[in-house]
């Protein structure tokens, strides 16, 4: 084994600093990368998308890997992270549920030499090692863009649905739409408001206040995500105006795609989980071996103060004349969306 081991760490161009003890060639990511996801309900994206994307990125690249799900209870998130690193994690990538319990899970880690990556949502004031997402100013921009397309510049009221306070995202999504939309004189905001947890439930109840505060007096939308939109359009059916009136979404989920061609709802915005999937595993993998990921840019935590070195990829608008750009991408399946007549 001597021979192996020596032409091993030959191959891996093992310098003298290397572990040698362990017999590893170096090259193989050591150790188990943790994957938490958030939750179940905010949107369908985690379970349905990134954990059969993210399997297949650990599968194809030959790492040990665990993902687990927090269901929405951050200290459920605490207690998996715990069980993780007592399992052999060497790295632990967090969607975080809000940046507080996102940081103490990321320093805890730390101390114990665990590399930590922030998945999709950045956690302010936190300690990741990286940051894999997408643009997402650029997201709320495409929103933005979107619902003025389908406004198409005549004098609308628009109520604003974000997403959860808590989520970074959120903030940078609602800021991308406004930088659009606020420009637009013919555009007046009615109203606005963030839904906790990005719970559909709640939005219904939050959505259907704000619209009979202003009488329904209202022409277009803009709600987070496709989950949020279909708890909007939900109540504009309830008052015959689905259809009607543009509702933004995001993330191009089934629902999402069927609103879109069954004309309720304006448009998506598709973030391949392929490529976000991809770019974690890569990253975590690097730094599994030891190494530095590749990073295209850095993100501001202005509560940590610091530049997160990161890997932002570019997120693409969805309406009717593209749905099927998804389909080819792999991000849905013509079947699912195409059900009925
Ligand atoms: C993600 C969105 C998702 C939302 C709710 C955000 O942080 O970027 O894709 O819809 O969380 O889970």
């Amino acid at each position: 084994t001597a021979a192996v081991l020596g032409l091993s760490l030959t191959l891996a161009g093992c310098g003298s600093d290397s572990d040698g003890g362990s017999g590893d060639s170096g090259k193989k990511a050591e150790g188990k990368i943790g994957v938490i996801l958030p939750d179940t309900k905010s949107s369908v994206r985690w379970e349905s998308a990134d954990r059969p994307a993210l399997e297949a990125a650990f599968k194809a690249a030959g790492v040990d890997y665990d993902i687990q799900n927090a269901e929405g209870d951050a200290d459920k998130m605490a207690t998996i992270a715990d069980s993780m690193i007592a399992d052999g994690v060497t790295v632990l990538a967090i969607v975080n549920l809000d940046s507080d319990s996102g940081a103490s899970i990321e320093e805890k880690a730390g101390k114990q030499g665990v590399k930590t990556i922030d998945y999709d949502r950045l956690t302010l004031g936190g300690s990741a090692d990286y940051y894999v997402s997408f643009d997402n100013t650029k997201v709320g921009e495409l929103q933005g863009q979107g619902l003025d397309k389908c406004l198409a510049g005549k004098d609308a009221n628009i109520i604003y649905l974000n997403g959860s306070p808590t989520d970074n995202n959120a903030t940078l999504f609602s800021q991308g739409a406004h930088s659009v939309l606020d420009k637009v004189s013919a555009y007046k905001k009615v109203g606005e408001q963030a839904v906790p947890d990005w719970d559909n439930e709640k939005a219904v109840t939050i959505f259907e206040q704000l619209y009979t505060k202003v009488d329904g007096d209202v022409q277009g939308v803009y709600a987070a995500n496709d989950g949020l939109a279909g708890s909007v359009i939900s109540i504009l059916q309830k008052n015959g105006q689905d259809g009607k009136v543009p509702v933004t979404g995001q993330d191009a989920t089934v629902e999402g795609l069927q609103n879109i061609l069954a004309g309720t709802q304006c448009m998506s915005v598709y973030k391949s989980a392929k490529e976000e999937a991809g770019a974690l595993a890569d990253a975590a993998i690097a730094l599994a071996k030891g190494e530095k990921a590749d990073t295209n840019g850095t993100t501001e935590d202005k509560t940590g103060n610091r530049q997160v070195p990161s890997i932002l990829l570019t997120p693409k608008s969805i309406t009717k004349d593209n749905v099927k750009d998804v389909v080819d991408d792999g991000g849905a399946k013509a079947s699912d969306i195409c059900t009925g007549s």
